[in-house]
């Protein structure tokens, strides 16, 4: 039987995009079906939030050839300030520390969403679809029989492989009946842009509240990006408050590190959950990013692992070509599952424990966070294998990530 296209992704967000990019050049024909009109300031992937990049998510996107487009809106982070409001303990990293000249880098996601939709245009062998929205799709031997909403009409197209990347409410994940696992961390994250009264000299700052993490990410010399997470309950109230009142409270919470805030921007709020899909393919399916796994942006991980998804996914079905097999070779998904699910429990299992440990008033926790932020910052294996965490490049990666070709 004769498809219409090799794979088709659902949803054009972050993920989507970086996968068509990194499939492209294998020839296979793409369509990716996307709900939102990609300049629409709804669109949710690409909102004025500030993202943290790891050394891997770089690697990745150079080889994908995102990074160079991208390359005017990226700032390095220089060095980390991990501390807790109120405890002495606090830790300190530094790219002199590593082999990296940098320890990360801020990008607002408006502008990595143009950079990797500039890319995947360019492609021919990708077509996108937009917009359009997933209604249903019918697993049978041959193909996936996919069918679209366009323009309100309905459309059938099929592929060799589905793929759901329509974040962490995934449609094709309940079409597909996959279970999660939720938790509802019951905490929002305020996000908005910040001018600061001294220079952040490039230091991504993270402090840890009784409300949850407050982080700055440095976004140019005096702005940096606030992330202020407050418990739901309260979300209302801080987003409805005046600038001054709200500056005060992120002020009482953070302390003035970098002086006064002195302006700042529209504030959004995204509530936090933690899912993670119980299973993360069927035969000619798979699900990636959000869809398979949303986690609390606590360590600022989400994209940067979906990212390694995508280059272990895009590993897998190269080599797959390499060796004849059809796109809808069950191997590639068994594949990619043995090479990703290791990177993708370590995170998982870290931002959660950070996220209950500090969140967790228990006063006999206390001394034990105290030691685990001294020791962090006075054992050099401890530092290491956090700095490597934080970088994405703890344990076996995909060869996008070690600097290899695919
Ligand atoms: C406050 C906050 C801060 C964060 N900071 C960081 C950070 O610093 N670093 C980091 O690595 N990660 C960070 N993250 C996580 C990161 O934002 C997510 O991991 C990332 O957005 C996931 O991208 P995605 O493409 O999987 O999903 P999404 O961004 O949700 O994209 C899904 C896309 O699918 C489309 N779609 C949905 N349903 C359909 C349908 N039926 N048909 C067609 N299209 C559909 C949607 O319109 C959307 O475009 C943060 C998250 C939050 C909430």
């Amino acid at each position: 039987m004769s498809r219409d296209y090799d794979v088709v992704i659902i949803g054009a967000g972050m993920v989507g995009a970086s996968l068509a990019c990194a499939l492209a050049p294998s020839g296979l024909r793409i369509a990716i079906i996307e709900a939102v009109t990609l300049k629409n300031d709804y669109q949710p992937s690409y909102d004025d939030r500030g993202l943290t990049l790891s050394p891997s998510s770089r690697r990745i996107l150079e080889h994908i050839g995102v990074w160079q487009n991208v390359l005017p809106a990226i700032n390095p982070i220089k060095k980390i300030h991990i501390s807790e409001q109120g405890r002495f303990g606090f830790t300190h990293m530094d790219a002199a520390q590593t082999n990296n000249n940098d320890l990360g880098y801020v990008v607002v996601a408006r502008s990595l969403g143009q950079a990797l939709h500039k890319q995947m245009l360019s492609f021919e062998n990708i077509s996108l679809i937009c917009p359009a929205e997933l209604k249903s799709f019918k697993q049978s031997e041959e193909a996936m029989s996919i069918e679209i909403s366009c323009s309100g009409r309905s459309e059938l197209i099929t592929s060799g492989l589905l793929v759901g990347a329509d974040g962490s409410q995934s449609l094709v994940r309940r079409l597909a009946a996959i279970n999660v696992k939720e938790h509802d961390f019951k905490q929002t994250a305020i996000v908005a842009n910040v001018t600061t009264q001294k220079p952040n000299q490039a230091t991504a700052y993270e402090r840890f509240t009784h409300h949850g993490p407050v982080a700055l990410l440095p976004i140019d010399k005096n702005r940096s990006v606030l992330v202020f997470t407050v418990a739901t309950e309260n979300a209302a109230q801080y987003m409805s408050i005046a600038d001054t009142q709200f500056i005060d409270a992120v002020e009482t919470e953070f302390g003035r590190r970098l002086g006064k805030i002195k302006q700042i921007g529209q504030r959004r709020s995204y509530p936090i959950m933690f899912i993670e899909a119980v299973e993360q393919y069927q035969q000619q399916l798979i699900l990636l990013g959000n869809a398979a796994h949303s986690i609390h942006p606590n360590s600022a991980q989400g994209f940067n692992l979906g990212l390694r998804d995508v280059a272990g996914l895009a590993e897998c079905v190269f080599a797959a070509i390499e060796k004849g097999l059809d796109i809808d070779d069950i191997s590639i998904l068994e594949n990619y599952i043995s090479l990703r699910l290791p990177d993708q429990q370590r995170v998982m299992r870290f931002t959660n424990r950070l996220a209950s440990s500090f969140y967790n008033k228990n006063p006999l926790l206390i001394p034990a966070r105290n030691l685990a932020m001294l020791m962090i910052d006075t054992l050099p294996i401890v530092k290491e294998t956090f700095i490597k965490q934080a970088m994405g490049i703890a344990g076996l990666q995909p060869r996008a990530v070690r600097g290899q070709q695919a």
